[in-house]
């Protein structure tokens, strides 16, 4: 997993690195690739008290219009999401691939009530935000920030230290071991 890949700028084919160390063209369209780049791993962060997540989840919905906040720049389609809520129960509960590159686009009807305050849904206006599709929800079993302050990876993430904000950067260590706890959950 998280491996590079180039993406055809014109026909969207996805090449692999070892596909473009053989050649630098698609090889189903002939066109000139770009640099293969890894896929990121980023946290991105709700407050339930003003959005209400759980709901939207239990209506059995697997993707999600999210707000980047932050690192607009860095954040790309195929990266990957760990969703975390602040709060009393803060921690982990989803995990997914982000599928769009941040743009500007109002909400989408469908999410609009799920913010408590309907004028937060107007933040949408005004910044970048990625469709995320997820991959693994765990409602009922979450990584929770004191499981997280155990543990000597997960301890030094930015969100324990500094919670404001959407978006946080996780490294590929920090990335696996969250998979790897929330499997041991199963
Ligand atoms: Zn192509």
């Amino acid at each position: 997993m998280l491996e590079s890949v180039s993406e055809c700028r014109k026909c969207g084919k996805v090449v692999s690195f070892k596909e473009y160390e053989k050649s630098r063209f698609c090889p189903d369209c002939g066109t000139f690739l770009l640099h293969p780049r890894r896929p990121k791993c980023w946290i991105f962060q709700f407050n339930p008290a003003m959005y209400r997540w759980f709901d939207w989840i239990e209506e059995k919905r697997d993707w999600e219009q999210w707000l980047v906040s932050q690192h607009a720049r860095e954040i790309h389609k195929r990266d990957k999401a760990a969703i975390w809520a602040s709060g009393e129960k803060a921690g982990f509960y989803a995990i997914g691939e982000v599928e769009t590159d941040p743009s500007r686009k109002p909400l989408n009807k469908e999410q609009e009530k799920y913010w408590v305050n309907s004028l937060d849904v107007y933040k949408f206006e005004e910044k970048s935000s990625v469709i995320i599709r997820y991959v693994k929800l765990f409602v009922d079993s979450p990584l929770l920030a004191k499981e997280c302050l155990r543990d000597p990876l997960l301890r030094g993430m930015e969100i324990l230290k500094q919670p404001q904000g959407t978006n946080f950067p996780l490294t590929i260590e920090q990335w696996n071991r969250i998979l790897e706890l929330i499997n041991n959950k199963d």
